[in-house]
C-alpha cells in the first residue's frame, strides 16, 4: 500500500472516532478554533507529497516553533549553546517551574517554555534584528517568503501571560535571562504566533528530514551531526511529560504544540504534519498522537 491510501484510510477511520480532550482556552484566540478541523500532510525527501482534510488552512503552530528557534541558536552558537540550557527530557509540563530552582535557572531543554526563553534571549543577543532575521531563517527552511508572525496571536498570549512571565523573570533572578525579560517574552510570543498549514509545516521541518538540506535549492541549513542532535532533543523532549509515550506509541523524532498541531519526521523518507485542535491531557493533540501512532504501525516504519 502507498502512503497515500494508508493516510487516507486513517484519516477516514481517527474521524470517526470519538475526539477526547479540550482546546487551548489559556491562549484566548487559540479558544475561538473549530475543534473539529483535522489536516494531514506528508512531504517525502523524493519531492512527492500528499495532503488530506484541512491541509491547507493555516493554524497558530505555537511551541512548534521551538525546534527552528532551538536549530538557529545552535547553529550561531555551537556547542556553547549548551552552559546555557541542558538536553535531557524535563518529566514536567512544557509551562513548569519547578525544576527550575534546584538547577540555578538553567532550563533543561530547549522544547519547553523555559528553555525557548533562554533560546529566544540567545537570539536577541546574537542577531542584529531577531524578529526579521529569526522569520528569514524560517522562510528559508520552508522555502516559503509568505511566513509571518501573527500580532493578532501575538497579543492575546500577552494578555494572559502570567506563566510565561514568572519564569522569564525567574530565570533571570540567576543571571541565565541576560537582556530585557520583556523584550525576550515579546519575541518568544512572537515566535509562537506563527501559522503555518500542515503542507507549510511540513516543509519547514523538511531539512530535518533531509540531513539539513532545504527546499527548493538544497540549501544547507546546518551540518548533518547539528540536524542528527536536533532530531535527538526532538524523540527525548518534543512532547513534554508524554515524549517516552510518544516515542513508544509511534517512534519518530517531533514536536507538537497547543495550537493541536504535530510534525513528526523520519530521517531520509519524509516529513509529517498534523493539525486537530483538540488537545489531551499534556498537551497534545489527541487526534495527531493517535493518527501517527496507527500510521507508523501500518507502514512498518519509523526510526526504531
Ligand atoms: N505559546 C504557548 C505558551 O507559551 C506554547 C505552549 C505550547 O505550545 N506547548 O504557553
Amino acid at each position: 500500500m502507498s502512503y497515500q491510501e494508508i493516510i487516507e484510510e486513517l484519516f477516514t477511520s481517527v474521524k470517526q472516532e470519538k475526539n477526547i480532550g479540550s482546546l487551548a482556552t489559556f491562549i484566548p484566540e487559540l479558544g475561538n478554533v473549530d475543534p473539529g478541523k483535522f489536516g494531514i500532510h506528508l512531504t517525502q525527501v523524493d519531492g512527492l507529497s500528499y495532503g488530506i482534510g484541512d491541509h491547507e488552512e493555516r493554524f497558530s503552530i505555537q511551541s512548534i516553533i521551538k525546534v527552528p528557534s532551538l536549530a538557529l541558536a545552535y547553529k550561531l552558537m555551537g556547542e556553547s549553546l549548551w552552559t546555557r540550557l541542558g538536553y535531557e527530557p524535563s518529566g514536567n509540563p512544557f509551562n513548569s517551574l519547578v525544576q527550575l530552582e534546584n538547577d540555578h535557572g538553567i532550563p533543561k531543554n530547549p522544547l519547553i517554555n523555559s528553555g525557548a526563553l533562554v533560546i529566544s534571549d540567545v537570539l536577541i543577543s546574537k542577531l542584529n534584528n531577531p524578529h526579521e532575521d529569526f522569520l528569514e531563517f524560517v522562510r528559508k527552511a520552508a522555502g516559503n517568503p509568505s511566513i509571518s508572525y501573527s500580532p493578532r496571536i501575538a497579543e492575546s498570549e500577552k494578555s494572559a501571560s502570567y506563566r510565561n512571565t514568572a519564569l522569564c523573570n525567574f530565570i533571570k533572578s540567576f543571571g541565565n535571562i541576560r537582556n530585557n525579560p520583556e523584550e525576550v517574552l515579546d519575541f518568544y510570543f512572537n515566535q509562537c504566533s506563527i501559522e503555518l498549514s500542515c503542507r507549510e509545516l511540513s516543509e519547514a521541518f523538511f531539512f530535518l528530514a533531509n540531513y539539513g538540506l532545504a527546499p527548493p535549492d538544497n540549501d544547507r541549513m546546518m551540518t548533518v551531526s547539528q540536524v542528527k542532535r536536533i532530531n535527538a532533543i526532538m524523540q527525548t523532549c518534543g512532547f513534554y511529560d508524554e515524549s517516552g509515550e510518544f516515542a513508544f506509541k509511534v517512534g519518530l523524532p517531533g514536536k507538537s504544540g497547543v495550537g493541536g498541531g504535530i510534525v513528526a519526521i523520519h530521517p531520509g523518507q519524509y516529513s509529517i504534519a498534523v493539525w486537530s485542535p483538540i488537545l489531551n491531557k499534556k498537551g497534545n493533540s489527541y487526534r495527531g498522537v493517535k493518527f501517527l501512532e496507527q500510521f507508523t504501525t501500518r507502514t512498518e516504519l519509523s526510526i526504531f
